[in-house]
């Protein structure tokens, strides 16, 4: 085992899950975040992996977690904020859109972000060389959705990608305070894959989909940071 701790958000399953099951096999001792405890107690079962219980939109949730991290582990080294939600089609398209489905999306993937990164950051302060991962989507990049023979140009979906768009630049900002520090703060794309928030609709693997999280978890120090990535490479804003 190596000493570093991570911290996974929405980690009792899909992506987060394979996340925390590929930072295990490296030696680093990742805990799995799960809103719901019993969600959280079998995935910790499965994977033979430490659990907390964290609702990234309950502020106390999220507060008794870090607490928690810092009497467990004094520190923490790697968060990836994963735990994300959509809406499914075609009540993402914008004529369609309320303001409560709005805040709904953003209460977990905009705000929560916000809230787990903010309670994590002292713990994370601590460790020698932070990774902040931020779980975001190729459907935020404008770049992507405008291109008009691209697979993304149908997905209009406006409160999650709007909500991924905005996680693209409060990644940015993070990692802008944390400039000249050796902490790295990214986003990525997992690629399409098969998991509960499409219904299984994906073209790959959650596991395949967990690689790139994996990478920017585990970035030496002579890495990037301000980054958005999908499985090959860089994408564009
Ligand atoms: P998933 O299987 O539906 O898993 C989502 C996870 O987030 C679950 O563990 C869920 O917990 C958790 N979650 C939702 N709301 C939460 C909250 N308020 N607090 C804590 N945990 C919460 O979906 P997934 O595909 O693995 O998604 C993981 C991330 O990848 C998301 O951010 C998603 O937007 C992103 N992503 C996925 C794809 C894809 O093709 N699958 C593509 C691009 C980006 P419960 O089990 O309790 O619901």
């Amino acid at each position: 085992m190596t000493d570093k701790i991570a911290l996974v958000t929405g980690a009792n399953k899909g992506i987060g899950f394979e996340i925390v099951r590929q930072l295990g096999e490296r030696g680093i001792t990742a805990v799995i975040g799960a809103r719901d405890e019993l969600r959280g107690k079998e995935a910790a079962r499965e994977l033979g992996r430490p659990h907390v219980q964290l609702d990234v939109t309950d502020p106390d949730s999220v507060a008794a977690a870090a607490r928690w991290i810092e009497t467990e582990y004094g520190r923490l080294d790697i968060l990836v904020n994963n735990a994300g939600v959509t809406v499914a089609p075609p009540l993402g398209l914008p004529s369609a859109t309320t303001t409560g489905t709005l805040r709904r999306i953003y209460e977990t993937n905009v705000f929560g972000v916000v809230t787990v990164t903010n309670a994590m950051l002292p713990l994370l302060r601590r460790s020698p060389a932070a990774r902040i991962v931020n779980q975001s989507s190729e459907l935020a990049s404008m770049t992507r959705v405008m291109t008009e023979d691209s697979p993304l140009w149908p997905l209009n979906n406006m409160p999650y990608n709007s909500s991924k768009a905005a996680l693209n630049m409060i990644t940015v900002t993070y990692a802008k305070e944390l400039w000249g520090t050796p902490a790295k703060v990214n986003a990525c794309d997992p690629g399409y894959c098969v998991t509960d928030i499409n219904n299984g609709m994906g073209y790959i693997t959650a596991a395949e989909g967990a690689r790139i999280a994996v990478r920017l978890a585990t970035l030496d120090a002579d890495g990037p940071t301000a980054q958005f990535f999908g499985n090959e490479g860089p994408l564009p804003w």
